[in-house]
């Protein structure tokens, strides 16, 4: 969970992450304030934050202004709006990283949560015992 490098592009509005095991997450800004974890946007105490609300961002809001570096844990981002109060950890970044491998793997989570009766196995070719012939 240790970034070897991190790119912010304030052009472009893209955070893009390379990990110490090679892989590479790529956010755009839009998808990353999203994420903001703070209490204001996530709520605290079992009350709904901002973002819980569905707002409309506006093109400040998701302007990513600046990026600075938290301890060795965290990256801390301020918005076009002065918002700045979201800690991003490592952890978060990369759980939440919006790549299709990553995606793909979040999904199988939720199968495996949702455990739906009678959705049958997909994929994974483990049941060809009545032979294939294609
Ligand atoms: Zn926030």
């Amino acid at each position: 969970m240790t970034p070897l490098r991190i790119d912010a592009n304030r052009a472009e509005g893209t955070l893009r992450v390379e990990w110490a095991d090679g892989h590479v997450t790529a956010y755009d800004a839009a998808t990353l304030r999203w994420l903001c974890p703070c209490a204001y946007c996530r709520g605290e105490a079992g009350m709904p934050g901002w973002l819980d609300t569905n707002p409309t961002l506006t093109a400040e809001q998701t302007r990513l202004v600046d990026l600075s570096i938290v301890g060795n844990y965290a990256l801390q981002p301020l918005w076009g709006d002065g918002h700045h109060t979201g800690y991003y950890t490592y952890m978060l970044l990369r759980d939440r990283c919006p790549c299709d491998e990553c995606s793909r793997d979040r999904d199988r989570r939720h199968e495996a949560h949702a455990s739906s009766p009678g959705s049958p196995a997909t994929g994974a070719g483990d049941r060809h015992w009545h032979g294939g012939d294609r």
